[in-house]
């Protein structure tokens, strides 16, 4: 009765009658309930990308989602890096004396900067701030002052705030404060474990920038290509880069969708050829480049980087004059640096398959013996090229025609060792096709005979065997020879 009293004598008005009793933990699960049920049937909208794909109650597709996020993080590593360099710029100005920031830097090293300097060793040879600031050396006797005032070379202060100033030696990427400022004094033994963490994470960071530039085998490219590819894609020249046909030895191949250039058309299904980077597998190549006129010059100047580029220019003029004198090959797309983006052969993402691993019958074996043997006397006449890699590893079978590919290496007939490439080359396709059955397939003299349209007469013994004909076309044609030559590269993914 006292609290109906009191509500009635309520000063603010009436209270609105007690709702009918009902725990608070029913309220919330009913609430709940209704909440989730609403939300269930409110998302996914059919206005959300990924909604056909939740309501089917598959994943999406987040496959490429780490190379996304790789390729940003390197976005904006280069950029960080960049401006960086700007800054560093603006603070040396003309000074003869600068300071650089290369230890902030998150890519090693800049773009196309090919120096190698050594690092410096920061941990010695950096000067000692404190010292600087403050000349105090320990004498030889051990200890300085007088008296009471004495100090040694083990006096704990002294050593403290020595310890402190030596932290200002650590990697830039090491907070260390102000100690100095606060007059820090830190014993021997907290300022070794420091030392040696920081020597650790040093090296663990090396190990990682490391790993950033040099390719691992599953993906296939470094950082800067996977970034120049994630540009293209950006740039919508590709729609989609959907993955990798072909691992080889110096290169790497991947098929993707076409979008869309300014001036010209993008199949739309494409493959980009990129490079290898990786050094040392091009150094037996150089002499197909480095002799090569048309490239002959700019070789000598370049740095081993840029001379991947050529190999990518390269190709791309020899496709196009092969395109020139309508020999069935990939179209050139775009060039970017060492990525060369061409024209798919295949269909619905199957590529088509190499020569060697076709299975055709005897008609269109003999049919793929007459497109080569065509081929390689319009490559030789008409384009002015041998192709100096040519075997059943670099022919497509495609649309019931033969597809010449890989032609990076690919040379004047007046290179110093055009002919010799383009024996070896014959004497591929001969054994080819006549391991394959092919009756009409000429032997290696007769084919380069026919090629070249020269007439080059060897006179056979019938009494010679395989051998004797081998030793005397050593010295009538020149022929690689098994020491110094480049290996007949058969396809490193076989
Ligand atoms: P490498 O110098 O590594 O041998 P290739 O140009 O021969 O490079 O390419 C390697 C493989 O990639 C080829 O054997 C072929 O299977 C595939 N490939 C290359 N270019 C194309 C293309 N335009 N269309 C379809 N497949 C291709
Ligand atoms: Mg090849």
């Amino acid at each position: 009765a006292k609290q109906i009293d009191i509500i009635n004598t309520n000063p603010w008005g009436s209270v609105a009658p007690a709702a009918p009793s009902c725990s608070l933990a029913d309220v919330m699960s009913e609430q709940l309930a209704r909440q989730l049920d609403e939300e269930n049937n409110a998302f996914p909208t059919l206005t959300d990308p990924g909604a056909d794909l939740l309501l089917s109650g598959e994943d999406p597709d987040t496959t490429s989602d780490l190379m996304l996020a790789q390729m940003l993080q390197m976005q904006y590593d280069r950029e960080f890096d960049t401006q960086l360099r700007l800054e560093e710029r603006k603070f040396n100005g003309d000074s003869k004396v600068s300071i650089s920031f290369e230890n902030y830097r998150m890519v090693h090293p800049y773009e196309d900067s090919d120096s190698s300097e050594d690092e410096v060793d920061w941990q010695d040879t950096r000067d000692d701030p404190y010292r600087a600031e403050k000349p105090q050396t320990t004498p030889r006797k051990g200890f300085t002052g007088k008296g009471k005032n004495i100090t040694t070379k083990h006096d704990e202060v002294m050593c403290g705030r020595k310890n402190t100033a030596r932290m200002d030696n650590f990697a830039p990427e090491v907070h260390v404060g102000d100690g100095l400022g606060m007059d820090l004094k830190l014993s021997n033994q907290v300022f070794n474990s420091l030392k040696r963490h920081c020597q650790s994470e040093q090296r663990r960071s090396a190990r990682l920038h490391d790993k950033k530039e040099h390719s691992t085998a599953e993906q296939a490219v470094d950082p800067r290509t996977r970034l120049l590819m994630y540009k293209m894609v950006n740039a919508g020249v590709l729609d989609n880069i959907n993955g990798c046909i072909s691992t080889g030895k110096e290169s790497v191949v991947f098929h993707a969708d076409g979008g869309s250039l300014e001036e010209q058309p993008v199949p739309d299904e494409v493959v980009l050829k990129v490079f290898k980077t990786t050094l040392n597998e091009f150094k037996n190549r150089d002499r197909y480049i480095k002799d090569d006129y048309r490239f002959k010059e700019r070789f000598s100047k370049l740095n081993p980087r840029k001379v991947i580029r050529l190999w990518a220019e390269k190709e791309m003029h020899n496709l196009s004059r092969m395109k020139k004198a309508e020999i069935p090959c990939p179209d050139v797309v775009l060039l970017k640096k060492h990525i060369l983006v061409m024209s798919f052969i295949g269909t619905d993402h199957v590529p088509a398959p190499k020569l060697k691993d076709a299975m055709l019958g005897s008609d269109d074996m003999r049919s793929a013996y007459c497109q080569v043997l065509h081929m390689m006397q319009q490559l030789y006449q008409q384009c002015n090229l041998v192709h100096a890699d040519l075997s059943e590893y670099n022919m497509l079978w495609h649309d019931s025609k033969v597809w010449l590919i890989d032609v990076s290496q690919s040379v004047e007939p007046t290179h110093p060792h055009g002919l010799e490439f383009l024996f070896r080359d014959c004497r591929n396709v001969s054994t080819f096709f006549q391991k394959r059955g092919v009756s009409e397939a000429m032997n290696v003299y007769d084919l380069f005979n026919a090629v070249t349209g020269l007439n080059i007469t060897l006179r056979l013994h019938s009494n010679m065997n395989e051998d004797h004909v081998q030793r005397r076309g050593k010295k009538t044609f020149p022929v690689a020879t098994d020491d110094g030559g480049p290996p007949l590269k058969p396809d490193a993914d076989d």
